[in-house]
């Protein structure tokens, strides 16, 4: 795709002439590439954009710790907490009865066609919206800090335990770890990913390993006695970890 340029909010092309378009950002840089692609009945432009990189920072007085969970969708190790966004749940609910109604629709009738648009279309919505949330959330952290903390994700093991594989294919886990790796990047920090092993069983305080099911919410410790949600107790594990790993790193 050639020649383009915005006018009065509208993106020009060589073969396709103007096209109404929404932009959902400013674009930084110099462009390198157009790609239009069409999902289901929408169309999307996306530009491929190079731009300086802004050279590292890397604070670790400005460092975060994210425990990321099926409850909470982010527990910070200064105590902040990201919830689940509710219109996710309820657009998913309606995609699940959509997608029962398509069940028991004829193969190939009308009605069925219909219903495969509609849930084709709930399907996009859900996706698109767990996305921009993703995006968001992932901005502002990597705004905020120097250095950010997660987990590495073993999805493939976790996926074995049913009940939680289908939240953890929703939950866009791996997708909020790329977006914050490139975003760290971009800003001039950094996102350092620890082993997972214990981080929610050891006791932030002393150390002490306190077994405990996932049914478990509250960290309690049987030798420092420190009480904890058992998330933020997990984000400061992580914490930990990951100042431990970039002091080795450096
Ligand atoms: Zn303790």
């Amino acid at each position: 795709m050639l020649c383009l340029f915005f006018e009065n909010g509208k993106l020009f092309n060589k073969k396709l002439g103007e096209i109404d378009i929404k932009l959902h950002r400013p674009l930084e840089g110099t462009m390198k590439q157009l790609i239009i692609k069409r999902q289901g009945e929408k169309w999307y432009a996306i530009f491929c954009v190079e731009r300086q990189a802004v050279p590292r920072t890397i604070d670790s007085h400005n460092a975060i710790g994210i425990n990321v969970g099926l409850n909470k969708y982010a527990v910070l190790s200064n105590g902040m907490e990201y919830e689940n966004p509710t219109f996710l749940c309820e657009k998913e609910k309606q995609l699940k009865k959509a997608q029962r109604k398509l069940s028991k629709r004829k193969k190939g009738s009308a009605n069925y066609i219909k219903q495969v648009h509609r849930v084709r279309h709930l399907h996009e919505k859900v996706a698109n919206q767990r996305r921009d949330f993703l995006h968001k959330l992932s901005y502002r952290l990597s705004k905020d800090y120097c250095v950010i903390v997660v987990e590495k994700l073993n999805i493939r093991n976790m996926v074995k335990n049913r009940k939680l594989s289908k939240s953890i294919s929703d939950a866009g886990w791996g997708m909020f770890r790329n977006m914050l790796d490139y975003k760290c990047q971009k800003n001039g920090g950094i996102l350092i990913k620890v082993e997972p092993h214990f981080t929610s069983q050891d006791c932030s305080s002393c150390g002490e390993r306190v077994k405990k099911s996932l049914s478990i919410r509250t960290h309690i410790c049987t030798k420092c006695g420190t009480v904890l949600d058992r998330d933020y107790n997990a984000s400061l594990n992580i914490l930990y970890k990951g100042l431990e790993q970039l002091l080795v790193m450096n």
